[in-house]
């Protein structure tokens, strides 16, 4: 019998549509102006709560094309439905992930008096943005992405950037952190450019990556961390609790759990697993869908989830990775959406993306953990007895 699912995130594709056209963009649907109904959102949400499934704490992604193309209104609307229904026991965080070149100061206030969650997509100074960051006509919107940063910051709201790494950005993590503490951005992200949907990257699958990966990440942590400026790089501080956690915890992966992660589309029709997912189609698995929350409940969503090869093959792949990898205890059997496209099939194990947000990471965690322990002027940390017995700076390389 398969566990009561636990709602930890819920990533709503407000419109599919986005204002730019990144040259590494896998959304199939980016040119398509619906937008998702209110009423959408009202169902989806007393499904959730109705159903005693959603964690104590929920975050809402606002994701997928550019959420920022729907207007102020519509999001102040959609977050006081959400803050009637919530149950008391409950907490809704929202966040949104855009590419920053329509935020203003109307945005601000409203990221201000919800406290959101805001993401920026940036991939660095002018040269790297602009590479693959460009307007549908084909210019850079570097300008204003960068506007948008200056605004958030005028503004006193909180923001994270993530940057996708690509061939050339991998070889100048001293040029990315001068950049970022020139424009006050303390909080950092990296992705590695990627395989997904129809865009196939070239950098993803090169023998070389691994290693690349590993000097570019090692040298900028150490750098971020001897600048004293930035609070916050998601690749190492995200893996400390994972790797120093108490004993007999589990590191949770909700990309393999049915429903932990709720995905819905400006239609409303719902996927669950990673994400990149909703949108996609595939032979074997079609469209990845498992219903439609304004025609069917979350427990008819659920059943087929749960009866679907999706899921079947998704807790293969886990299984598979379970006996094989080193890192299951970290990991907890990854990103199905990258297995899919990296190895052609769910029930697979090792990708690329999983040796980059997995396996690097943990390793110089490890590695400056070690130095840590040996070093003769510092008293290493006990076995974990806490979620995180060292912070990044103190095992920063
Ligand atoms: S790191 Fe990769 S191979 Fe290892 S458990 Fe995670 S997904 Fe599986």
């Amino acid at each position: 019998m398969t566990a009561t699912p636990e709602i930890g995130m819920v990533v709503v594709q407000p419109t599919a549509f986005c204002n730019i056209a990144c040259t590494y963009c896998y959304l199939p649907d980016r040119s398509n102006k619906h937008v998702i109904a209110q009423s959408t959102v009202t169902r989806l949400f007393e499904q959730i709560f109705a159903s005693g499934w959603s964690c104590p704490e929920i975050t809402v992604i606002w994701h997928a094309g550019e959420p920022l193309v729907v207007p102020v209104s519509f999001y102040r609307e959609a977050f006081a439905t959400i803050e009637r229904m919530r149950p008391a026991s409950v907490h809704v965080k929202h966040s949104f992930q855009t590419n920053g070149t329509l935020i203003d100061g109307d945005w601000c206030t409203l990221f201000k008096d919800w406290s959101v969650g805001v993401g920026v997509s940036l991939d660095g100074p002018r040269e790297l943005h602009d590479l693959h960051r460009k307007s549908r006509s084909g210019k850079g919107t570097f300008d204003k992405t960068i506007a948008g940063i200056r605004c958030l910051r005028e503004n006193d709201v909180e923001f994270h950037v993530i940057s996708v790494l690509s061939h050339t950005s991998l070889d100048q993590p001293e040029e990315l952190l001068d950049f970022y503490l020139s424009e006050g951005i303390d909080q950092i992200c990296f992705n590695v450019e990627e395989s997904e949907g129809d865009h196939v990257s070239s950098l993803f699958h090169g023998p070389e990556l691994r290693k690349r990966y590993a000097s570019f990440l090692r040298r900028f942590w150490h750098l971020a961390r001897r600048s004293g400026r930035v609070r916050f790089v998601r690749e190492i501080d995200l893996a400390l609790p994972r790797l120093f956690r108490p004993e007999g915890v589990p590191a949770r992966n909700i990309q393999v759990e049915p429903l932990a992660m709720l995905n819905v589309d400006s239609h409303g029709n719902v996927s669950s697993f990673s994400p990149e997912l909703l949108g996609l189609k595939n032979e074997d698995y079609r469209d990845f869908l498992l219903g439609n929350i304004n025609f069917q409940s979350l427990q008819e969503i659920r059943d087929t989830c749960l009866a679907s090869p999706l899921y079947r093959d998704i807790t293969a792949g886990v299984q598979a990775c379970s006996r094989s990898c080193d890192y299951f205890s970290v990991c907890g059997g990854g990103a199905p959406v990258n297995k899919l496209f990296e190895n052609g099939s769910f029930t697979g194990t090792e990708t690329s993306y999983c040796t980059l947000t997995q396996m690097v990471p943990t390793d110089l965690i490890l590695e400056a953990y070690d130095r840590l322990a040996h070093s003769p002027a510092v008293v290493a940390p006990q076995a974990a007895s806490s979620p995180s017995p060292v912070q990044s700076g103190d095992v920063a390389a």
